[in-house]
C-alpha cells in the first residue's frame, strides 16, 4: 500500500489535476494507492476570507463565494466534459455554502466551528472532483470522505487526532475496499460529537500520515510544487537545493521552524511506523525529490537546512524579585498553557532575572495581559516589571541532527549575522542540539537567509552585491570589466558579481536579481530620478547581504554618505580619494566604522589608479615594518604634461591634451595646483600611521598667482597661454642642465610636501615615462634600495582595473 498526498498547487489546474492523474496511475499498476488531495490551491484562503466578509456583515462576501463556486464549475466542467453527475453534486456542496454563508451574515458570527464547516468545502469538493476526473479518464478511483474515519477532539480548527478510533476505522475501511485507488479528502475530520472538524492549516500532509500509518503503508509520498524538501525556502533562496536524504527528527526540526512544506504533525506518525516519508515535485515528478527515514541516510553534514518563522513577538519578564524563587518560570508557564498559546522559543538568562520567550505575534497581546495578571502581586510592589513585547520579529533556525559533534557552528552562524549587520535579540539552543535558533528583526529575514545558506552551502562560493554611483568613463569601464569576467570569476574563484543598482548624476536603477550588464545603460536611462541620499535609502532598505557600494565619482556629497554606508555593514569601494583625504577625524570615523561594522572601506584607486601602493604600504606595516620615508611622483596627469612640454612647445596645448585623453580630473586645476597630488601623499602619509591634515602638506605651486586665481576652467585655460614665459622659463632651465621636471611628493619625518622638481639622469624619476606613476618606499627593513611600485598610474581602464581588484578583495571578508 502506498500513500500519496497532493498538495493545492497540485490540484490547482484542470492540468495540474492531469498531472496527478498520470502519477497515481503509474503506481496503481504496481499496488494499491490512496490518494489524499487538499482543496483547490488558494481556496482555503478564499473560504475564510468569505467567511470573515460574511461575518462582518459585507455583502461583498457574495462576489467572493460567486467566484468560489464559478472555479469549482469550470474544473468540473473541464475535467469531466459536463458530467451530469458530477456537476449536481459539485452544485449541491456550493449551494449548501451559500446557505452557511448567509446563516453567518444573518447571525454575524464566525466560531471556530463554524470556520470548520467552512473551510471543509474546499477538501470536499476538490475530492469529489478529482475522482470523477479519475473516472473520466477510465481510471476507475473511490472516494472516501475522511470525516467517518478520523476522529478528533473538539478543539475545533486545530483539533487533536483519537488515534485508537481512527485507526480502527481506517483498517477496517481497507480491508473491506477492494478498490485500486481511493480518493480521500484531505485536512477534514470528524469531532466526537459528529461535527466536522480540521487537522490545522496544512494539514491534509497530516491526514496522509495518519492513514499510512494506520495502513503499515510502504511508503508515503507528499507531492507538492517544489522538487524536495530544500536546504532553504527556494522562494526566499535562490540557490537553495533539495535535500536528498534527512532524517525524520530534521525534517519535524525544519518543518516546526517554518519550512512550509511539510506540515509539523506529519512526521510523527509515519516515525512510529517506519514509514519513509518522500516529497516528490508534481510539475518534475522525474526529480528525485526528498526521502525522509529514520538515519536520513545522509552524508556527514552538520547542517541539513535553515528556515524562519515570521510574526513572531518577544516577551520578556523580568526583575530582580525573580531571583532565587521558585514556582516563578512555572506560574508563567502555566499561564500561557491556560490560554493554549504555544511557545515556540524559550530563552532563560542564567541569571535567573529574566525569562524571555517567543510566541505569535498574534498571541502577544493576550499573552502579556494574563501574564501582567498573573503577578499582579509583584508588580505592584516593583519586584517584577509588566511584560515588555517587542514585535515584528522572525526565528530563524538552523537545523541538522550532526551539528552536535562539530565545534563551531553557533560562531560561525552568528558571525555571519554579524558580518551583515543582522542584529541578533535571542538565542536559543535546543537541548539536543539539533537546531540554533535565533530572534531577528523580520525586516532582516532574506538577507539573513541568504548569508547563511551562502556561509554554509554553497561551497565556500560567495555572492556580492554592488551598487555602483559614477557611469562614466571608468564607471563605464568597470561594468565592462565585470560583465566579461562574470564567468571567470564564477567558475575560478566561486565568486559571483551582481550589479543590483546604478545611479549617474541624472538617472539611478535598482534591480533585486541584478541588472542585465549587456544593457544597461537603457536600464539607468529608464530609471528614477538621481539623489544621493535616495540612493543610499534604497540600498540600505533592499538590505541584501554583501552590499557593496562602489563610488565612482569625484563628488563630495557622495564621499560624505560612505559613514551612513559603513554603520549599515556596507562595504564601500571608492576611487572618489575625497573622503581619504578629508579631515583627519572623518578619515579616523570611517576606519574605526569599517572595523565596528566588519565593512571593508577599499581606496587603492585613491593613489596610483590600479597600481597596488595602499596595499603594499598596509602590508608592510601590517608585517611590522616602519616606513621611513616615501618618494614618489604620483599624478599621471602631471607626469603626461611635463613628459611632453619640451621647450618651444604651448603648455596650454599639452594641459589641453591630457584633458581630452582623460588623463587630469574635469577641473585640470585640482592637478596642476598639486592638491590631487597633495591628497594622494597625505592618504600614503595617514596609512602609514601618521595624523596629518591636507593643510599640513607643504605645497610650493609651480603654477602663476593669475592661474591660481582663474574663476573657472576656461578662464584657466586662457591664463596658462598669457603665461606661457613663465612655463617656458621652467622648461627651458631644466633641460639648459640635462635635467627633466617631475612633480614630486615626499615624506619624510612625518612631513610632508609636494613641488616641482628638476631632476638628474641620476634620479628613479628622470626616466619615468608617459603617465606613469613611481612610488619608492624606505623602510626599516628597506632602507637604502627601496621598495618600488611602478607602471601607468591614471586612465580609466587601470583605474576601472583598480577598483575591480578591490571588489575582488572583498570576497575574502
Ligand atoms: P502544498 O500546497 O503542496 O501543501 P505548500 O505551499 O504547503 O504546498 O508547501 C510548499 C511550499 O513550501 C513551497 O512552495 C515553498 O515555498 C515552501 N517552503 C518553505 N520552506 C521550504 C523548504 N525548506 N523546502 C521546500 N519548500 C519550502
Ligand atoms: N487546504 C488546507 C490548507 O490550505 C489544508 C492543506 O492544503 O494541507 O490549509
Ligand atoms: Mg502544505
Amino acid at each position: 500500500m502506498r500513500v500519496l498526498k497532493f498538495g493545492g498547487t497540485s490540484v490547482g489546474s484542470p492540468d495540474n489535476i492531469q498531472k496527478v492523474i498520470a502519477v497515481v496511475d503509474q503506481c496503481a499498476k504496481e499496488e494499491q494507492v490512496a490518494v489524499v488531495v487538499s482543496a483547490i490551491g488558494g481556496i482555503t484562503n478564499q473560504l475564510i476570507l468569505v467567511g470573515n466578509l460574511a461575518a462582518q456583515k459585507d455583502s461583498s462576501y457574495i462576489t467572493v463565494f460567486q467566484r468560489i463556486k464559478d472555479v469549482h464549475l469550470s474544473f468540473t466542467k473541464e475535467l469531466t466534459e459536463n458530467n451530469p453527475e458530477t456537476l449536481q453534486k459539485v452544485t449541491r456542496h456550493m449551494n449548501d455554502l451559500e446557505a452557511l454563508l448567509q446563516g453567518i451574515f444573518l447571525i454575524h458570527e464566525l466560531s471556530p466551528k463554524t470556520i470548520d464547516k467552512l473551510t471543509a468545502f474546499g477538501e470536499l469538493t476538490s475530492s469529489i472532483i478529482i475522482t470523477a476526473a479519475f473516472n473520466h479518464q477510465k481510471v476507475e478511483a473511490h472516494l472516501k470522505d475522511t470525516r467517518e474515519l478520523i476522529l478528533t477532539d473538539s478543539t475545533h480548527t486545530k483539533a487533536m487526532v483519537q488515534y485508537e478510533q481512527t485507526n480502527d476505522a481506517i483498517t477496517t475501511h481497507f480491508k473491506q475496499s477492494d478498490a485500486k485507488i481511493t480518493v480521500l479528502p484531505g485536512f477534514i475530520a470528524r469531532s466526537g460529537t459528529g461535527e466536522t472538524s480540521t487537522l490545522g492549516r496544512g494539514g491534509s500532509d497530516f491526514t496522509a500520515a495518519i492513514i499510512a500509518a494506520a495502513l503499515d503503508a510502504d511508503v508515503l509520498e507528499i507531492w507538492t510544487d517544489v522538487s524536495g524538501m530544500y536546504s532553504a525556502n527556494p522562494k526566499i533562496v535562490k540557490q537553495a537545493q533539495p535535500i536528498a536524504h534527512i532524517s525524520y527528527h530534521e525534517a519535524m526540526e525544519l518543518s516546526h521552524f517554518g519550512a512550509k512544506v511539510l506540515y509539523p504533525p506529519t512526521i510523527a506518525p509515519v516515525m512510529q511506523k517506519d514509514i519513509p516519508l518522500y516529497i516528490k515535485n508534481t510539475l518534475d515528478p522525474e526529480a528525485l525529490g526528498t526521502c525522509i527515514s529514520k538515519d536520513g541516510n545522509g552524508k556527514n553534514t552538520p547542517i541539513k537546512g535553515i528556515s524562519h518563522i515570521g510574526d513572531i513577538a518577544l516577551l520578556t519578564l523580568e526583575g530582580t524579585g525573580m531571583i532565587g524563587i521558585s514556582g516563578i518560570s512555572k506560574r508563567f508557564f502555566e499561564t500561557l498553557s491556560s490560554l493554549d498559546i504555544s511557545v515556540i522559543m524559550i530563552t532563560q538568562a542564567s541569571s535567573e532575572h529574566s525569562i524571555c520567550i517567543g510566541i505569535t505575534q498574534e498571541d502577544a497581546q493576550k499573552a502579556k495581559k494574563a501574564i501582567d495578571t498573573t503577578f499582579a502581586y509583584e508588580i505592584a510592589l516593583h519586584k517584577i516589571d509588566p511584560v515588555y513585547i517587542e514585535k515584528e520579529l522572525a526565528i530563524i533556525a538552523l537545523v541538522g541532527e550532526k551539528m552536535k559533534s562539530h565545534q563551531g557552528i553557533s560562531g560561525k552562524m552568528f558571525s555571519t549575522l554579524g558580518k551583515n549587520n543582522v542584529n541578533i535579540r535571542a538565542i536559543a539552543q535546543g537541548a539536543s542540539e539539533k537546531n540554533i535558533s535565533a530572534v531577528i528583526a523580520s525586516k532582516d529575514v532574506k538577507k539573513a537567509l541568504n548569508s547563511l545558506h551562502e556561509r554554509f552551502f554553497e561551497d565556500q562560493r560567495k555572492q556580492l552585491n554592488l551598487f555602483v554611483m559614477g557611469v562614466g568613463n571608468v564607471g563605464g569601464k568597470l561594468l565592462a570589466q565585470i560583465q566579461q569576467q562574470q564567468e571567470y570569476l564564477s567558475e575560478n574563484l566561486n565568486l559571483h558579481l551582481r550589479v543590483i543598482g546604478l545611479s549617474n548624476s541624472r538617472t539611478m536603477c535598482f534591480k533585486e536579481d541584478g541588472i542585465d550588464l549587456t544593457q544597461w545603460q537603457s536600464t539607468l536611462a529608464d530609471g528614477k530620478k538621481a539623489d544621493v541620499v535616495r540612493f543610499r535609502e534604497s540600498v540600505i532598505n533592499l538590505n541584501i547581504r554583501n552590499s557593496v557600494f562602489v563610488d565612482v565619482t569625484a563628488n563630495e556629497n557622495v564621499a560624505m554618505s560612505y559613514a551612513e554606508y559603513l554603520r549599515n555593514s556596507i562595504a564601500v569601494v571608492a576611487c572618489n580619494k575625497i573622503a581619504s583625504a578629508s579631515a583627519m577625524q572623518n578619515y579616523s570615523l570611517l576606519k574605526r566604522l569599517s572595523r565596528k561594522y566588519n565593512a571593508p572601506y577599499l581606496f587603492e584607486t585613491n593613489v596610483g589608479a590600479g597600481l597596488p601602493i595602499i596595499d603594499t604600504l598596509q602590508n608592510l606595516i601590517a608585517s611590522g615594518d616602519r616606513i621611513t620615508k616615501i618618494q614618489a611622483v604620483l599624478s599621471g596627469s602631471l607626469n603626461f604634461v611635463f613628459n611632453n612640454f619640451t621647450s618651444g612647445s604651448s603648455f596650454h596645448d599639452v594641459v589641453q591634451q591630457a584633458k581630452e585623453e582623460g588623463y587630469t580630473e574635469p577641473d585640470p586645476r585640482i592637478d596642476l595646483s598639486g592638491v590631487d597630488v597633495a591628497r594622494k601623499i597625505l592618504i600614503l602619509a595617514r596609512e602609514s600611521g601618521l595624523t596629518l591634515e591636507l593643510e599640513d602638506i607643504i605645497n610650493t605651486p609651480f603654477l602663476t598667482e593669475k592661474n591660481l586665481n582663474s574663476t573657472d576652467v576656461p578662464h584657466f585655460f586662457d591664463t596658462l597661454k598669457e603665461d606661457a614665459p613663465h612655463f617656458e622659463t621652467l622648461v627651458s632651465t631644466a633641460s639648459a642642465k640635462g635635467e627633466r621636471l617631475k612633480y614630486v611628493a615626499q615624506l619624510e619625518n612625518n612631513k610632508a610636501s609636494v613641488g616641482l622638481q628638476s631632476v638628474g639622469s641620476e634620479s628613479p624619476f628622470y626616466q619615468l615615462e608617459g603617465k606613469d606613476n613611481i612610488v619608492l618606499f624606505y623602510t626599516q627593513r628597506y632602507p637604502d634600495q627601496p621598495l618600488i611600485v611602478k607602471g601607468a598610474g591614471a586612465g580609466a581602464d587601470v583605474t576601472a582595473s583598480g577598483l575591480f581588484s578591490d571588489i575582488i578583495r572583498l570576497r575574502q571578508y
